[in-house]
């Protein structure tokens, strides 16, 4: 790949290639043991909801790879998601609450009453009402990793020019170019990532095992720089949202239940992250922007609703994850108000439990897709030289 890794990531990012290499080179090992902890592996969500857009919703996957195994064996799981402890969950939303230290969700993230206020006016680039859906299911997503399902052809092109049709703003608005140019990136940086993903857990159908395929590779995202370049964008975008929660999550308590140490291992991961590695005051500048902002953020949530329609298992839960953590760093990113602290907070502890984790596991896909990135290169290297 022809990047200069000295280079500025983007206009909108004051960091390298290289710095960011050297911030996951430091994080990286944090990142992987935070998404295994049993509080950030869990995810809840409404796999099997209809699709709006369209309807044909015929599936297409030629392997059982794209099979997602959802949580059924209640008996092998930890206490706390015992069906009673989840069934109190649900209550948080209604009247009850009780004071068992245990009832997480809303909760979690509920500020010093602990119940979550819901902000006036919309704020949301997702759906959040899909984690609390009664259709929602519990998937373990270590159990369900993020690899090659053998979904292609007309229907995932379908689904991908779907999503890059949304990148159509009305002309003539202040402030478009850079809004419709951050919109571009993330849609290409999350689609490279998924790529680099499929890429380095390949099937090789003659062998049974897992391994990096080189060759897709390079065909999917390393001959196109300007796609190296979106990942990294993507890499910059969610740290910045991280590094902005930080002072606010003082206060939120994650129950003793779940590993004790969950806490310290994201406030250290947030610890490496720097200020300058985004910055997302240029992309709205001014106050004539916010028609722009509003439909950026309409456009975004159709994005996280074409995940609906994804065909194959396996690949909508992570497309759900994924661009439910990439909603919540646009709303951290774009929706605090800098001038008042009192409403950053309110913003943060009205954050639900599955935004969070959806945020941290979308960091921990794009850190391990940079991560493949610099072995992918060096496998490039190996083979240059005739290895
Ligand atoms: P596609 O990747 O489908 O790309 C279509 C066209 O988009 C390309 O021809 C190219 O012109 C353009 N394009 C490609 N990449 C970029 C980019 N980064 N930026 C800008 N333009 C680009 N498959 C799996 O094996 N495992 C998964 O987990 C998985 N998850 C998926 C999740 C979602 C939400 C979707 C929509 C698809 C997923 N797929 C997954 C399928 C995978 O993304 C590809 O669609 C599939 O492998 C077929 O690839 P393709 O070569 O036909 O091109």
């Amino acid at each position: 790949c022809t990047i200069d890794k000295d280079e500025l990531v983007s206009a909108t990012c004051d960091v390298t290639f290289k710095e960011i290499n050297d911030i996951n080179e430091r994080l990286r090992s944090d990142l992987v043991s935070l998404v295994r902890t049993d509080f950030f592996k869990y995810f809840k969500l409404d796999l099997y909801k209809q699709c709006t857009f369209w309807n044909d919703n015929n599936g297409f996957c030629v392997n059982r790879a794209c099979a997602v195994d959802v949580v059924e064996d209640w008996d092998s799981l930890p206490e706390y998601w015992q069906p009673e402890v989840l069934g109190g969950l649900d209550s948080v939303n209604g009247t009850s609450g009780g004071d068992d230290e245990c009832k997480f969700l809303q909760d979690l993230c509920g500020g010093a009453d602990g119940k979550a206020k819901q902000p006036v006016r919309d704020i949301d680039y997702c759906d959040i009402g899909d984690f609390s859906n009664s259709q929602a299911v519990l998937v373990d997503l270590s159990a369900n990793p993020e690899r090659f399902t053998g979904y292609g052809g007309q229907e995932s092109a379908l689904i991908w020019s779907s999503i890059y049709r949304e990148n159509c703003f009305s002309p003539g608005e202040t402030g478009l170019s850079l809004a419709k140019s951050a919109f571009y990136r993330l849609v290409s940086g999350f689609h490279a990532s998924i790529a680099t993903h499929l890429s380095n857990d390949h099937l090789n159908t003659e062998t049974g095992k897992w391994e990096p395929n080189l060759d897709l590779f390079m065909a999917r995202v390393g001959n196109f720089p300007d796609r190296v370049a979106n990942l990294y964008f993507n890499y910059a975008v969610v740290s910045k949202a991280l590094w902005k929660i930080k002072p606010y999550l003082s206060h939120l308590s994650f129950c003793t239940s779940f590993d004790q140490d969950v806490k310290s291992k994201l406030l250290n991961i947030l610890s490496q992250l720097d200020s300058n590695i985004f910055n997302e005051e240029l992309i709205f500048e001014d106050e004539l922007s916010s028609k722009v902002k509003d439909d950026f953020r309409a456009r975004f949530k159709n994005v996280t609703k074409i995940m609906d329609c994804v065909h194959c298992d396996r690949c909508r839960l992570w497309g759900k994850v994924q661009t439910t953590g990439y909603a919540t760093s646009l709303k951290i990113l774009f929706e605090l108000d800098e001038g008042d602290e009192g409403s950053k907070q309110h913003v943060v502890d009205t954050l639900t439990k599955y935004e969070l984790i959806a945020l941290l596991n979308t960091f921990d896909r794009l850190s391990k897709s940079i991560e493949s990135v610099n072995n992918f290169e060096r496998l490039y290297e190996i083979r240059l030289a005739g290895g």
